[in-house]
């Protein structure tokens, strides 16, 4: 039977764990005793530099229960994305499995279950997927699916309306420990991995207390993440610009070089236009060729992993 993990990143939290550890451990009960994980299945809490109780609160859970209640307490506030991952990293040393969910529950933890079942059918990645955005409010469903398209149109490969809500065995936790990457964008990482992977529904509900713990420029912060650490299209588009400047300054240049003919031209009026687009082109197409060199160092860089390996003989 797998161990399983429940990884919650916490970011002033107060308000919400309290509730919220009450609820996983009894999803934990049920579907321990449903045979589906084992009784030592665990929630760890990532406390992610909070100023506020949330600490403390987790040190109390652990007290009274350190079976179901683990914790580790992050340095300082280091954002939700690297919170995830130190929580994963701690808990693939004894889990067998791990579940990451914000900590506000305002994702549907019954699809937990229906994971692990994924997971025993022969699934390594089982991904949450939200059918309705009715409790999200409109301004972050709105720029939420203009993001998601957007990333679509760069090339970014995502699951549609998918947020760290992520079923993952352990050997695909320990896969993405190979990536050394600090422009940290879990959920384009996680597809490139590649191993087997499916959808559970996954109905969104409203923070029960507190608020919001994503401000707009954290949002800012991990939407440009998930389009530059992953596309290089934005930079070669500067090429592309480049050759349309050269193309319409010989056009220019036709139409410039008609007009001295026919006598229509301004005197320094030709040789002022035509500079004007040409340099201008030239410049771009400059610059788009660094662009074209820098695009590969900026993959080069990240010291991605060349492959994973599904399944070895031997
Ligand atoms: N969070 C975090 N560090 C941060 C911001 C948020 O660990 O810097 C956590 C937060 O405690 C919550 C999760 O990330 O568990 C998602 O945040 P929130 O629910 O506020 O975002 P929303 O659901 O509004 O997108
Ligand atoms: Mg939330």
């Amino acid at each position: 039977m797998i161990r399983l993990a429940i990884v919650c990143p916490c970011y002033n939290e107060e308000a919400v764990i309290g509730h919220s550890s009450e609820r996983l451990l009894d999803l934990i009960g049920r579907l321990s005793s449903a045979g589906k994980i084992s009784a030592d299945s665990f929630v760890l809490m990532v406390n992610d530099g909070s100023r506020d109780r949330t600490w403390e609160l987790i040190r109390g859970l652990h007290a009274k229960d350190p079976v179901h209640f683990k914790g580790i307490d992050l340095a300082h506030n280091a954002g939700h994305q690297k919170a995830i991952l130190a929580g994963m990293m701690t808990a693939v040393r004894t889990a067998d499995a791990i579940v990451t969910v914000d900590v506000d529950l305002q994702d549907d933890i019954e699809a937990i279950g229906k994971m692990v079942d994924a997971y025993a059918e022969g699934y390594d990645v089982v991904y949450g997927v939200k059918v309705s955005r009715k409790a999200d409010p409109v301004f972050k469903r709105l720029t939420a699916v203009a993001f998601y398209r957007l990333q679509r149109k760069l090339g970014v490969e995502t699951v549609y309306n998918h947020a760290d809500f992520r079923f993952m065995s352990r050997r695909v936790v320990e896969e993405l420990g190979r990536y050394e990457e600090r422009n940290l964008y879990l959920r384009g990482i996680i597809p490139m991995i590649g191993y087997r992977s499916t959808t559970v529904d996954d109905v969104i509900s409203e923070r029960e207390a507190g608020e919001s713990k994503y401000t707009v420029s954290k949002m800012f912060t991990l939407a440009l993440n998930g389009i530059t650490s992953f596309s290089v299209k934005p930079i070669y588009s500067i090429l592309t610009t480049g050759l349309i400047f050269v193309v319409i300054s010989i056009c220019i240049g036709i139409y410039v070089i008609a007009s001295l003919i026919s006598g229509t031209a301004e005197h320094g009026w030709a040789s002022l236009m035509l500079s004007v687009w040409f340099v201008g082109g030239v410049v771009l197409l400059a610059i788009g060729m660094i662009g074209l060199y820098i695009g590969r160092i900026f993959i080069e860089v990240k010291h991605r992993p060349h492959y994973h390996i599904r399944e070895e003989l031997d």
